[in-house]
Formats: C-alpha cells, sequence, structure tokens
C-alpha cells in the first residue's frame, strides 16, 4: 500500500517474486517471467485484495483456495515445462495457476470439479488475453485422455496415492507433479515416465485441499 491507500499490485509482485521466489531457490528464467507477468489481485475475491500477494494460500468460492505463490512456483519448475509443452491441470481453482502455466507451455488443458470456479477462471484468463487454455467440467483424477499424452500434468488437490490413470497420460519424458499423502498432510512427488517405466520422487511437505473423484477422496 502507498500511503494513499491504493495498493501498487506491480511492486507487490516483484516484491514477492524477490522475497517469496528468488530468495527461497526459485531459479528458472520462465518461471520467474511467469509469476511476474500475471496479476494476482485479478485471481482472489475483493475481500483478500490486501493480501493478494501475501505468503500464503487463500480462500476462494466453494471451499476452495488459490494455492501460495512459492507452491505454484515451484510446482511449475518442476514440470520442466519449454514454448512446445502439453500440459494438463487437476484443479483450475482460480484460474492463476493455469494462467502461469499459460505464460509457458505451448497448451493448457486444465480441469475443475466444480463448474462456477470453472467459469470464473475461463472468464478471467480471457479477460487478460490468455488464448492457450481449454477448460473442462469433470472428475480431473481420471485425467483427460482425448488430449493425452502430455509433457506434464499438475495435480494441485492432493490425492491419496499417486492416480494411475494420469500416469498412463504422460508422455514418455513427461512428468507428473502431485501431493500425495492424508487429507490434511501431503508430500509433493513427481512421477517421471521413462522408456521402461516410472520414477518416483519425493520433494516436500505441503497442504492442499483434497482431491475428490474415482482416483481421489471418495468422501
Ligand atoms: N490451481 C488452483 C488451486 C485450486 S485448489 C489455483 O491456482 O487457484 C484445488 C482445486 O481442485 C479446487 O478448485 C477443487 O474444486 C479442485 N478439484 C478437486 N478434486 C478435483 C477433481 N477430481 N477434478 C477436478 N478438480 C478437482
Amino acid at each position: 500500500m502507498d500511503p494513499g491507500g491504493a495498493p501498487n499490485y506491480a511492486q507487490e509482485r516483484e516484491r514477492m517474486v524477490a522475497e517469496q521466489l528468488e530468495r527461497r531457490g526459485v531459479h528458472d528464467p520462465a518461471v520467474l517471467a511467469a509469476m511476474r507477468r500475471v496479476p494476482r489481485e485479478r485471481f482472489v475475491l475483493p475481500a483478500y485484495l490486501p493480501q493478494a500477494y501475501a505468503d500464503s494460500a487463500l480462500a476462494i468460492d466453494c471451499g476452495q483456495t488459490i494455492s501460495q505463490p512459492y507452491m505454484v512456483a515451484r510446482m511449475t519448475e518442476l514440470l520442466e515445462l519449454t514454448p512446445d509443452s502439453r500440459v494438463l491441470e487437476i484443479g483450475t481453482g482460480s484460474g492463476y495457476q493455469a494462467a502461469i502455466l499459460a505464460c509457458i507451455a505451448k497448451e493448457v488443458y486444465t480441469i475443475e470439479w466444480y463448474l462456477k470456479l470453472m467459469l470464473q477462471a475461463a472468464q478471467r484468463l480471457e479477460e487478460l488475453g490468455f488464448t492457450n487454455v481449454t477448460f473442462r467440467c469433470a472428475d480431473g483424477s481420471l485425467g483427460w485422455s482425448e488430449k493425452a499424452p502430455f509433457d506434464g500434468i499438475i495435480v494441485t488437490a492432493g490425492a491419496p496415492q499417486v492416480p494411475r490413470k494420469l500416469c498412463q497420460q504422460l508422455a514418455v519424458g513427461g512428468k507428473l507433479v502431485v501431493p500425495v499423502g492424508g487429507p490434511l498432510d501431503q508430500t509433493l512427488m513427481r512421477v517421471i515416465r521413462t522408456e521402461s517405466g516410472f520414477e518416483e520422487e519425493e520433494y516436500f511437505g505441503c497442504r492442499f485441499v483434497k482431491l475428490r473423484g474415482e482416483e481421489g477422496w471418495r468422501q
């Protein structure tokens, strides 16, 4: 906030990138450029505008959340996207993560459980001029087989185990980034499809809302 009270979002965004991302070891230039470009204030509820660049997740409609900026950046970095990548996101939510992906990859496909959230996100991304994002309202735990294979798949909700249907929709060399664990705490995992199978890597502890659906939490 400046002394006059009007928030300077561009300045807050630069500070977020420097203090929350670069200082904590996010170095991928494409990810940092995307985080510098997408106006997070357009994705939060009006009540949370003063916290648009806070170092935390924030509540959105339907009891869901927009993820912490650092988590968005780290998960995107783990996907190792290129300008030719086709990427699938499970859990559109506010659409913020989809916008970050859309700055880097060629095509983004994103699936949301709640129609209300999907429609809001689609409108935001259209207003911001993104033309490479395709939306769907469905159970994303099953992936999007008609559009597979994907170079990257990112799940922005916590799964009880690695969703096998998503692994099968990876291209060889493709990467799945997914929080796996209990309903309250998970471990961020990355699964890489190789010529002969799948390699699993564990990263750090995290806390996401539940992944619903057939390969998620049933209740
Ligand atoms: N990526 C979002 C974070 C959303 S929180 C953002 O940047 O704002 C997780 C989202 O996953 C919620 O919106 C929730 O409704 C959605 N979700 C949960 N289970 C799902 C499923 N099986 N298929 C699609 N979306 C799901």
